[in-house]
């Protein structure tokens, strides 16, 4: 029997049976993996606190039959906010089904570990806008898992960044509005920002392409200190990362679909 210890992450947790519940952690060390947590329903309450989805925990495993058990659990950081914060809870799990599909068990997590603790702590915290943490979760994210979008110079005329423009998002690119005119002069484009179409344009000012190229090179510790006081800029902001978040890891969430019904029905009200 092989006995380990590691800072894990809950990404989540489901019932096995009538007491043990199946957990998805993530490690810095040994990647993303499950472990069965017996007796789940019947523990003391620090153990069982320390084994919920969003919690920061030193666990102890051990290894039995190809299967990994935890021993016990110590909660590190805990988010407890989120319990009564639907917003902040979808986002959570939104956060940690990113953090799954974009690690792997024996792949260290090195990158998309803290930026996952780092967004569920900025969230947490209340310190800023949800929308700008999830938009810089998103365009990171995606930055981990190989598609850092080049945002310097227009894709086709090499111009510097400085007026309207397009996130050319299947490309990783930036179209300035004069050279997707031209373009669309010859050859008209499909609509603009078309789920799954083949031409996925969503529009970027100044304020929101300036935004999207910082947290694609910010420090990791900078990565969430930045502002877009502009009500349209935002918009655009948080249209762009997701969408190209989405595109690159060709799936949704069920966490994010939970999330859009929550805005809509917070919308009718
Ligand atoms: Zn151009």
């Amino acid at each position: 029997m092989q006995h380990f210890s590691a800072d894990s992450l809950i990404l989540r947790a489901v019932d096995r049976g009538d007491n043990d519940k199946l957990l998805t952690v993530l490690t810095a060390d040994y990647g993303r993996f499950y472990a069965i947590l017996k007796g789940a329903h019947s523990m003391r309450r620090r153990e069982a606190a320390a084994s919920e989805p969003f919690t920061w925990s030193n666990v102890e495993y051990y290894e039995k039959g190809g299967v990994k058990w935890i021993k016990s659990a110590n909660a590190i950081e805990t988010f407890p906010g989120f319990r009564y914060d639907m917003e902040k809870l979808f986002l959570a799990a939104y956060f940690c089904e990113v953090a799954a599909e974009l690690s792997d068990e024996r792949q260290p997590a090195g990158e998309i570990l803290p930026l996952t603790l780092n967004a569920l702590h900025m969230l947490h915290m209340g310190k800023g806008e949800n929308r700008q943490i999830k938009g810089a979760f998103e365009v990171r994210a995606a930055c981990i898992g190989g598609f850092t979008p080049e945002l310097h110079v227009c894709r086709h005329c090499h111009g510097t960044v400085s007026g309207n423009g397009y996130l050319d998002v299947m490309n990783g690119a930036f179209v300035c509005a004069g050279c997707l005119q031209k373009k669309e002069a010859l050859c008209p484009l499909p609509e603009v920002d078309e789920l799954g179409g083949r031409t996925v344009l969503c529009p970027l000012s100044h304020g929101s392409a300036t935004a999207l190229r910082y947290v694609t090179e910010a420090e990791p510790k900078r990565l969430f200190s930045f502002r877009i006081t502009d009500q349209r800029e935002q918009e655009e902001f948080s249209r762009a990362a997701e969408c190209y978040l989405l595109h690159h890891l060709e799936r949704g969430f069920q966490s994010l679909e939970n999330l859009k019904k929550l805005e809509a029905m917070t919308k009718k009200k």
